[in-house]
């Protein structure tokens, strides 16, 4: 018998024609594998019916540990036999819509591991080190099929060594693109911070010395740059944020090994799985009570990001020092994409750091690390990024459309829905210039090309100025794509609602900002979406309350105070005693007085972001805001510390929650009782009070799930509240798990809201 097997999924890259030759040589069979242009794998097979049989099992049976694979499709041919024997074919460019990817990078395997240390092994000591089942593969690939030539990897040819193992089909680095040796390989090299060359046989160690020391160094990774520094030292990182004018936001840092993170953080079971996963994510972990690591880490915060090493690389830094951990924080400048380019990097990092510490390998393209955070056992996608993208998401219905949706403003993402397949790009950051929306249309097109997709429509957020809304209008215009716009909280719950395939969905979205259907402000909002008509209808939201000053006061949150405390006591006194936390003190305090006594017309907002901002400004856990969601995190740090004192009944009214009471109660008691307890009152006044009116909408309308989405789902105190009171109510409470619930899941959400809508 003669058999074709195509198989789609994430076969390349991952061994998965090696597997195919065994399996072929096990079961007595003739044929050929091989990759196609279209990212699947094509295998003849010419043999006995049993002998296929059984090369089918082991086919879905037996696949190498990365490989996943979605669809398998076998076609009997006419014909006699041609083969004489099961061969590795070059690599073919057919190209089909197959929706086959290549994988996400993948963290050094144990064996590699094992390799790097024994002197006497060949690849001893070589910071790439890689095999068929670990190494970059996003990072370094222009274009399908995954071949070397296809890949940065084409500069090094193989010396004899490593391709004897290349060649050798009983060899782990058999068929494997990144198989390279200190003879053949990618180089490191170090150099002080205006490029020139430190000399040392053995840099990486070096390297790891000089942050041992307090030296800041910029350190080329698999994905782009990250800057490293000690974790003990004050002076070091106080250094590092004067440099780098980040004053608050946290530094992520990468530990030695497990037993290092659990000396001084909290390590649960499914935490623990995932710092040790082939993805290597920052996991978000709770400090511990005597954490010893610098307060300048993660400032007033509870938790901390910590990631394991994932090249060889990293683990040689550690090699040298006796330090628990780095910090290891993406090198990029204020408002820019992570810095891949060396020469670049000597431009825009000069200033920054002290040493390079440099590999001679181009990054085709970049990848910052992912970002998750645990929620009672379940996993929470703050960033979804290097070990995760461009992996699709399976849905479980297929699309009418093959959309392109390109996000919103902040932390954004692109992402390629197209029939039951979701690609979403790595992170891309904050698209507010140039350089960045650069970023977001190149991560675009690549997707495009990496999936075949053929777009139809294009999305975008309802944001008349997003960069991203003039992108998408202009994109729809050059390709004749269908254009529309999605509501922002929309598109944040019918993410939710596609992921957990739920038909109806009562959302209730805690979010920072988003442009409503009105054209004003809305955070704090309760949605009605079904999947029948994939529209939306705003049931309830958040009570409506001036935005003193417009952006001014999402950066000071004093002036929200003002504006909602305005309506029922005299704070001038107050704001007086604060004045230190206004740019221009008394002056401009008077002017907020005088135009909110005069009743001028002003931007209002719903968001929920900028009531725990406002909570946190009475309670002084901080007046201004450095870095998104910095309020509603150092809140929910000192919550966490409190009980509900005030216990305040929700105060609905028709299809509002008033939050003016609640901010008043907060006010009144802020010297009677402590912080930690008014912070929580806070929160459990807002989780109950959206709770409840989600239950009563829920029953109005007949709909038994309620989900919780948006940048503030990430607050633990809120979800867990709101899912108490949801479930006792009888109805089911979904959060994300495998779309980052913050605005890097926004493009996910608009693609399925035009993918599967009628029209
Ligand atoms: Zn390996
Ligand atoms: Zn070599
Ligand atoms: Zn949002």
């Amino acid at each position: 018998m003669r058999v074709k097997v195509n198989v789609k999924g994430i076969v390349q890259g991952v061994g998965f024609r090696p597997f195919a030759y065994r399996i072929a040589m096990k079961n007595n069979l003739k044929g050929y594998v091989k990759n196609r242009g279209d990212a699947g794998v094509e295998i003849l097979l010419e043999g006995q019916d049993g002998n296929i049989t059984a090369f089918l099992a082991d086919l879905k049976q037996k696949k190498p540990p990365l490989a996943q694979i979605y669809e398998i499709n076998t076609t009997k041919l006419q014909g006699k036999n041609e083969h004489v024997n099961f061969t590795i074919h070059r690599s073919s460019k057919e190209v089909e819509h197959s929706g086959s990817v290549i994988p996400p990078d993948i963290a050094i395997c144990p064996e590699c591991l094992q390799e790097l240390r024994p002197p006497q092994d060949r690849r001893h000591d070589y910071f790439f080190i890689t095999c068929t089942n670990c190494g970059p593969r996003y990072t370094i690939i222009d274009q399908l099929p995954y071949d070397r030539e296809n890949t940065t990897m084409r500069d090094f040819p193989t010396c004899s060594f490593c391709h004897n193992q290349y060649a050798d089909p009983l060899d782990r680095r058999f068929h494997a693109q990144t198989v390279a040796c200190p003879a053949c390989g990618p180089k490191a090299y170090l150099t002080t911070n205006d490029g020139k060359p430190v000399r040392n046989k053995d840099p990486i160690r070096e390297a790891g010395r000089l942050l041992r020391e307090g030296n800041i160094l910029a350190i080329k990774g698999y994905g782009g740059f990250h800057v490293a520094t000690s974790t003990i030292k004050d002076k070091s990182i106080a250094r590092l944020r004067g440099v780098k004018h980040r004053s608050q936001k946290p530094f992520a840092i990468m530990a030695r090994n497990l037993e290092t993170i659990e000396t001084f953080a909290e390590v649960g079971e499914a935490e623990a799985e995932l710092l040790t996963s082939y993805a290597r994510p920052i996991v978000l972990l709770n400090k511990k009570d005597d954490c010893y690591l610098s307060k300048l880490i993660a400032p007033d915060l509870h938790n901390v990001g910590v990631m394991l090493p994932y090249t060889g690389l990293h683990y040689m830094l550690f090699d040298g020092t006796d330090e628990p951990a780095f910090v290891m924080t993406s090198a990029n400048p204020p408002n820019q994409p992570i810095v891949t380019d060396n020469e670049e990097a000597l431009k825009i990092l000069g200033n920054t750091v002290d040493y390079f510490l440099f590999h001679n390998r181009q990054i085709a393209h970049r990848c910052d690390d992912s970002v998750i955070r645990i929620h009672n056992e379940r996993k929470v996608f703050i960033r979804r990024s290097r070990g995760y993208a461009p992996a699709p998401i399976i849905l479980k219905r297929r699309a009418k459309r093959c959309v392109l949706a390109l996000g919103g403003e902040l932390n954004n993402t692109a992402c390629i829905l197209f029939e039951n397949k979701a690609f979403i790009s790595q992170h891309i950051g904050d698209v507010e210039n140039i350089e960045t929306r650069d970023f977001l249309e190149n991560a675009a097109k690549h997707l495009i090309r990496l999936t075949n997709s053929k777009v139809e429509a294009i999305a975008c957020d309802l944001h008349p100025k997003f960069a991203t809304t003039r992108l998408a209008q202009d994109l729809a215009e050059q390709n004749g794509w269908q254009l529309s716009q999605v509501q922002h909280h929309y598109a944040h719950i019918a993410a939710l609602m596609t992921e957990h395939n739920a038909k109806d969905m009562i959302g209730i979205c805690c979010d920072g900002y988003g442009y409503g259907s009105d054209g004003e402000a809305w955070g704090g909002e309760i949605l009605l979406c079904t999947q029948d008509s994939f529209r939306f209808r705003r049931v309830a939201h958040l009570e409506k309350q001036p935005l003193v000053g417009g952006d001014l006061a999402t950066r000071y949150p004093l002036r929200i105070d003002a504006g909602v405390l305005s309506k029922e006591v005299n704070v001038e006194d107050w704001l007086l005693e604060n004045k230190q936390h206004f740019p221009h003190g008394e002056q401009e305090i008077k002017i907020v007085l005088h135009q909110l006594r005069k009743g001028n017309r002003m931007v209002e907002t719903t968001s929920c972001g900028r009531i725990l901002d406002a909570v946190a400004a009475i309670l002084g856990v901080s007046c201004e805001r450095t870095y998104e969601g910095e309020l509603a995190m150092k809140l929910e740090s000192i919550a966490r510390k409190g009980r509900d004192v005030l216990k305040l009944k929700p105060l609905i009214k028709g299809d509002t929650l008033e939050t003016t009471q609640m901010l008043l109660g907060i006010f009144e008691n802020r010297n009677k009782c402590s912080r930690e307890d008014l912070a929580h009152s806070a929160h459990a006044y807002l989780a109950k009070g959206l709770a409840t009116l989600a239950v009563e909408k829920a029953s109005e309308s007949n709909v038994k799930n309620i989900g919780f989405s948006g940048g503030a789902a990430c607050n633990e105190i809120l979800a867990t509240n709101m899912r108490g009171i949801v479930k006792s109510a009888g109805f089911q409470f979904l959060v994300h798990e495998a779309i980052p619930l913050g605005d890097g899941g926004v493009s996910f959400g608009q693609a399925v809201a035009v993918g599967f809508s009628k029209s």
